[in-house]
């Protein structure tokens, strides 16, 4: 499953990225067709497929949410305000089955809806 996930290879630098944050367990990197000034994807180094795999994984998931927090003081947009977006499967608009949570900022953003 690894050998072939483009974000498994982004997170072991076998894949060029505009890495912005790392931790032992998290890397954040610029997303690739940003959809705002500031557009950052955040990922468990380890591989998992979706959100549901992390259902027993609370320290995990609340690392990205914590890593959004601080990536978005570092980028300045923590005051003006930003959306954390984790699609899930196909009704989600899930395209990368590398589980990431998306940080959106710098721009008033629109409702999804
Ligand atoms: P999602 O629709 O939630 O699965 O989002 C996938 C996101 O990954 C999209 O916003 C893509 O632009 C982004 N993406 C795909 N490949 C790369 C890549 N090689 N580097 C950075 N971002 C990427
Ligand atoms: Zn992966």
């Amino acid at each position: 499953m690894s050998e072939s996930c483009i974000f498994c290879r982004i997170a072991k630098g076998e894949v060029p990225s505009s890495k912005v944050f790392e931790t032992e367990k998290i890397f954040a990197f610029k997303d690739i067709e940003p959809k705002a000034p500031t557009h950052i994807l955040i990922i468990p180094k380890e591989h998992f497929s979706t959100l549901n795999d992390l259902e027993n994984s609370p320290a995990l998931v609340g690392e990205m949410l914590c890593s959004a927090a601080k990536i978005a003081k570092d980028f300045g947009i923590e005051k003006t305000g930003y959306r954390t977006i984790l699609n899930c499967n196909s009704d989600g608009g899930q395209e990368v089955y590398h589980v990431h949570l998306h940080l959106l900022g710098g721009k008033k953003l629109k409702n999804p809806f």
